[in-house]
């Protein structure tokens, strides 16, 4: 069995710039695809960024009890990681890495407390996340309001998870998550040699 390597923030905080950067970077990582209602963004791929459904269709997955965890994380958009994901991962011999919301990241914690590694990506203000969510210009002015929201409550969550993140200077965010992942796969003894290897 692998490990879980969960990445979570409020909406806007840099979730899919780091976890992409780690997918990039370790290629004993692979990414759960979750399920979700939401609408596709024009640069997103089905199958690949998320598995989009219709809401019929993800309740009828969730009667089935396919999801590990799952979230309405807005009104009417639902979000889930399906137990399928974990098991493919797994079976190609990689470590797992999420992008969830306060909720599922904590569902994940309590279904593999020893194995997960759940780190919040914290901004350096509320006002540069919402910056950051206007200018990624994906949101329509509905969207943003529910975002906006909803990120005051996240920002409150930082404590329960293993590790916080401060995400301002992207450069440096992004070598500090590689050390967070680094660190918590490798074996405890031999810390220097396994890093060396990982790195090649
Ligand atoms: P999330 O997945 O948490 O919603 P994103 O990764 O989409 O967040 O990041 C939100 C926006 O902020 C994107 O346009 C991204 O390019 C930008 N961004 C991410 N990290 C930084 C940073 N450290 N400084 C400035 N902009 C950033
Ligand atoms: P977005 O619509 O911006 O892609 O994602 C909105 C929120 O849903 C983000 O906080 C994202 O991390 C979260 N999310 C994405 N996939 C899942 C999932 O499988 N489960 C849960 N609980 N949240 C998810």
């Amino acid at each position: 069995m692998g490990k879980l390597i969960v990445i979570t923030a409020p909406s806007g905080a840099g979730k899919t710039t780091i976890v992409r950067h780690l997918l990039k970077t370790f290629d004993f990582l692979g990414f759960s695809i979750s399920a979700t209602t939401r609408e596709k963004r024009k640069y997103e791929k089905d199958g690949r960024d998320y598995y989009f459904m219709t809401v019929d269709e993800f309740k009828k997955m969730r009667r089935r009890r396919k999801f590990l965890e799952w979230e309405e994380v807005y009104e009417n958009q639902f979000y889930g990681t399906l137990k399928s994901e974990v098991e493919r991962i797994w079976e190609e011999e990689k470590h797992i890495a999420f992008d969830v919301d306060v909720k599922g990241a904590k569902d994940i914690k309590k279904s593999y407390p020893e194995e997960t590694l759940a780190i919040f990506i914290k901004p350096p203000s509320i006002e540069e996340l919402w910056k950051r969510l206007r200018n990624r210009k994906t949101e329509d002015e509905a969207s943003l309001k529910k975002r906006f929201a909803r990120s005051k409550r996240e920002l409150k969550y930082e404590k329960k998870f293993d590790k916080v993140l401060v995400n301002d200077d992207l450069a440096t965010a992004l070598k500090e998550a590689e050390d967070m992942v680094l660190d918590f796969i490798k074996p405890k003894k031999s810390k220097s040699k396994s890093k060396k290897k990982l790195k090649k």
